[in-house]
């Protein structure tokens, strides 16, 4: 503001400079007392001092030097402007009231005597009034003197009252265009608005937003009076708040041309217009969408990273949770062998890694762990030494607890930073000693079942040999006696009765008999025959029974090497099995296939399968195990329980196995894998 007023000082118009009607003046007082010379000293605030400002008859150049300060009480300029009367000056060059400058100033302008007196307006003291006449100034001359000056006085006052105004006015224009120019040079826009919240003024920025001009497409002129109506509002709100403490004011408006939301904060400072007292409001506008948006931006960043953060936190306590309580060994070794990590299965073979501060144990146990610990160093070193990766082997331990030695699979990994510098090694460890041990004693467990099913048979088969021979004596006696009682005599049906046990007795050998019958001739077989020969066999059973056979055969199937009698009884029986299976009748579905190399569970390359699957009541977990003994039979008096044993013998005097999955209520699976060549041994 300071600039402004001095440059406001420096606009002309406005200066010491006395307006020309002064030298008028002048003139017409010279003529009224006959003067010879005369001279106005002005009183200049600023210097405080009396100054000569215009004179006649006197040397123009001279006047201005002519200066008197106030301070100097007895000067007769001076004493004639505070007292108001006239001073009589007989002799300039002599008077001892005179100082030496103006004395001297005063003889050269001409004054070597002179009369003063004092001009003044009505409140203020404008000046001096200096006149010299050849003859000396009378009293009467001196009264006439009061009223002239009293005129000259009046005279000055106006001009100088004009001159104040005039300055005064181009001083507001040129403040006003400053003002303008301060206003409208700044970016944000800047209004002022009425007590009734209405714009009054704008800069250039703000009539963007808030003015409508002729020119304007209407979707501009909607979004411009959509600005007005918003900024209103809230003017009314705030105004409300009026004298409460400033808090940061925001609005959204409308971009005229753009369409989209501006965010502007608002600095709002209340105004009165001292000139007409009016009350309003200046505000600032602060466009801060950018920065809003920026700042929404850092926040979703800001909560992104947090919860990246928060989530890298679970994932590694997961993590950690995994380690811990994963039953095998896992130890994580850095580059200089020092273990890392190591979960709680590692320490108890090798001992807490020191880092971690652990108890080292003592005596034998420590001796114990660090023999686990020398022989896992060597198997990493040697890892070191391969060009891979990873290393699996095994190394024996012993188990620092229970002294148990333990055979210990060990895989080791190395890990590598980005440019493949080896940064750590992982090694996890499973104990297969253990493994090995339950492998080893489920196959005993099968073996010893297998024998004890092979025992069983033989001997069953060995009983059925010799009962079979007075059994058949037994069965034609009987017949023979059948035969000859009369139907009507009591006692027949006890012979009907034994007759009909002793066939069922037979039947039953007979099934022994025929698996265990020296091995029939094994011939190239087509199997898929063999399905559709048992079929036609069951086929009026079945129908009495609603149920039907559905076939899947592989027309290429390849002739398996097998007895082609007994393989038709295992799909005899697995057929009658899955139609009992299925009281209320059902599908049965038999399908055969070729199954490649690698597929089959048994050893040879090349096999089929025979599958026979039905809908029926399922077999119960429990059964399982015995399924395939002797005489286990959950059909009663109608079962035999034979049937699955013998086709079990049957198939793996082939080199073939025999399956079964079931699921209870949903139905049965059994699959016959044979070896196209036949048994391994011939
Ligand atoms: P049997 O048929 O004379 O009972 P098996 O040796 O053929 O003797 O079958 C033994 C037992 O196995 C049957 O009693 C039955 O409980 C069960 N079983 C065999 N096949 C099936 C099947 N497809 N669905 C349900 N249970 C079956
Ligand atoms: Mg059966």
């Amino acid at each position: 503001m300071s600039d402004l007023l001095e440059l406001l000082e420096r606009v002309p118009g406005r200066g010491p400079e006395a307006p020309p009607e002064f030298g008028a003046m002048l003139d017409d007082i010279s003529r009224a007392f006959g003067a010879e010379r005369t001279l106005i000293a002005l009183y200049d605030p600023e210097r405080r001092s009396l100054r000569g400002t215009v004179g006649r008859n006197v040397p123009a150049d001279l006047v201005e030097a002519l200066q008197v300060p106030l301070t100097e009480r007895d000067d007769p300029l001076v004493s004639a402007l505070r007292s108001g009367i006239p001073q009589r000056v007989r002799a300039t060059a002599t008077d001892p009231r005179i100082g030496p400058h103006a004395r001297d100033i005063l003889l050269e302008l001409g004054f070597d005597k002179f009369v003063v007196a004092s001009l003044h307006g009505e409140t203020e003291s404008l000046g001096v009034l200096l006149i010299d006449r050849k003859a000396e100034l009378t009293d009467q001359d001196l009264e006439a003197l009061v009223p002239a000056a009293m005129q000259a006085s009046t005279e000055i006052q106006r001009a100088r009252d004009v001159d104040r105004l005039r300055g005064a006015s181009t001083r507001d224009a040129v403040e006003r265009e400053w003002l303008w120019w301060m206003v409208n040079s700044v970016a944000d826009p800047i209004v002022v608005s009425d007590e009734q919240n209405q714009l009054v003024l704008q800069n250039k920025s703000a009539e963007k937003l808030f003015r409508v001009t002729a020119a304007d497409v209407p979707g501009r002129a909607h979004a411009v009076t959509m600005n007005n109506v918003l900024f209103t509002a809230a003017l009314s709100s705030w105004n409300l708040e009026r004298g409460t403490v400033a808090r940061p004011r925001e609005i959204t408006l409308v971009d005229p041309v753009e369409g989209s939301d501006l965010i502007f904060e608002v600095i709002a400072q209340p105004a009165t217009n001292y000139r007409g007292g009016e009350r309003g409001m200046v505000c600032v506008l602060k466009n801060v969408t950018e920065l809003r948006l920026v700042s929404e931006e850092l926040t979703r960043n800001v909560q992104r990273l947090q919860s990246a953060d928060q989530e890298m936190r679970l994932e590694r306590d997961r993590l950690d949770l995994i380690l811990r309580s994963v039953p095998n060994p896992i130890i994580v070794i850095d580059s200089d062998d020092q273990a890392v990590s190591m979960n709680a299965a590692a320490q108890r073979l090798f001992g807490a890694p020191q880092a971690l501060g652990g108890p080292v144990a003592a005596g034998r146990r420590q001796d114990l762990e660090l023999r686990n610990n020398a022989k896992l160093a060597s198997f990493i070193a040697q890892l070191r030494l391969d060009p891979g990766v990873r290393k699996s082997g095994e190394i024996q331990v012993v188990d620092p607890e229970s002294e148990e030695q333990l055979e210990m699979a060990v895989i080791s990994t190395e890990i590598r930073d980005d440019v493949g510098v080896p940064v750590a090694t992982v090694t996890v460890m499973q104990d297969v000693g253990r493994y090995r041990e339950l492998e080893r004693r489920r196959l005993e467990q099968a073996l010893f079942d297998s024998e004890k099913l092979a025992a069983t048979g033989r001997l069953a088969a060995s009983i059925a040999h010799e009962i079979n021979n007075p059994l058949e004596a037994i069965h034609n006696s009987l017949y023979l006696l059948v035969n000859k009682s009369d139907p009507s005599d009591p006692d027949h049906k006890f012979l009907a009765i034994a007759m009909k046990e002793t066939e069922r007795m037979s039947r039953i050998l007979r099934q022994m008999l025929g698996f265990y019958r020296p091995a029939a001739a094994m011939a190239p077989t087509d199997v898929n025959a063999l399905v559709d020969e048992a079929e036609s066999l069951v086929a009026k059973r079945l129908r009495d029974r609603r149920s039907r056979i559905v076939k899947e055969l592989d027309p290429a199937l390849p002739k398996v090497v097998a007895s082609s009698d007994q393989l038709k009884q295992v799909i005899l029986n697995l057929m009658l099995n899955a139609a009992e299976a299925m009281p209320n009748g059902g599908t049965i579905t038999v399908s055969t296939r070729a199954l490649g190399g690698g597929g089959a569970r048994i050893l040879r390359s090349d096999a089929v399968q025979i599958q026979i699957r039905d809908e029926g009541v399922g077999i119960p977990e429990e059964h399982m195990s015995q399924l395939f003994e002797p005489f286990f039979s959950t059909k009663g008096e109608k079962g035999t329980g034979l049937g699955l044993w013998v086709s079990y013998g049957i198939v793996q005097a082939h080199g073939g196995s025999l399956q079964v999955r079931s699921r209870e209520g949903e139905g049965t699976t059994f699959n016959i894998t044979l070896p196209i060549g036949g048994p391994a041994s011939g």
